[in-house]
């Protein structure tokens, strides 16, 4: 994927739709930032946060802001991608293979196969959600919310963004045992990258993101 560096910063030069089609059909792991102008601002101000950012995967435009600076550089890019809009192609993504994965899951049991969880991520059904972050009851709610709308989507687990040891050790324990395939991280930035930067290698087969105030949108 092409990158355009803005404040020595790559970002993804793709379409939203593109970009979703590109990191769904990958295996393996997928950490993603969604880059608003205050992110690429803290990544000025703040060398560890900037090299958190050189470390993802893939950096997006979240941020109308993000693209006019690009314009303005003279490497205009394609379109801008909200961290708020992934969330919910994800999680169509998720519940369109959901059904496609029981499906599968009754096949193999009429075949008296067992379904093992690295098969059905090697496979591309990856519909199992993990939600971290925000006030306590707001991951549950916007939960709630998501499985409303995405009806096959499995959401694993969540957990709010103020309790626990500080540092997220807990939460990432908690969370790897649930082998999610999308961790949605909604502690703000720098936290929510410092978090999955510290504990990316417990989800090798999982797309992270950062997700901001993404949750109290969802949750209403
Ligand atoms: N948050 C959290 N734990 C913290 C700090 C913030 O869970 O220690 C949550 C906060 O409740 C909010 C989100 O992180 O839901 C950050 O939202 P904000 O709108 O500040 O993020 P932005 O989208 O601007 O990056």
């Amino acid at each position: 994927m092409k990158k355009i560096s803005i404040l020595s910063i790559p970002i993804a030069d793709t379409t939203k739709k593109e970009f979703v089609n590109t990191v769904t059909k990958q295996n393996g792991q997928a950490w993603i930032v969604t880059a608003n102008p205050e992110i690429i601002m803290l990544a000025k101000e703040l060398p560890h946060y900037k090299n958190l950012l050189l470390d993802a995967d893939y950096v997006v435009a979240d941020g109308i802001g993000v693209v006019i600076g690009s314009k303005l550089l003279g490497h205009p890019l394609k379109e801008r991608i909200p961290g708020y809009e992934l969330v919910h192609e994800f999680l169509a993504v998720a519940s369109a293979v959901g059904v496609h994965k029981g499906q599968s899951a009754e096949a193999d049991s009429a075949n008296n196969r067992q379904s093992t969880h690295s098969n059905s991520q090697a496979i591309g059904a990856r519909n199992k959600i993990f939600m971290y972050g925000g006030k306590p009851g707001i991951a549950a709610k916007a939960a709630e919310m998501a499985k409303a709308q995405y009806a096959n989507i499995d959401i694993v687990g969540v957990a709010d963004g103020y309790g626990g040891d500080g540092n997220g050790d807990e939460v990432a324990a908690k969370a790897a045992a649930l082998t999610p395939d999308y961790v949605f991280v909604a502690l703000g930035a720098p936290k929510q990258e410092e978090w999955i930067a510290a504990h990316r290698d417990q989800f090798p087969y999982a797309i992270l993101m950062g997700v901001g105030g993404s949750f109290d949108i969802l949750s209403g």
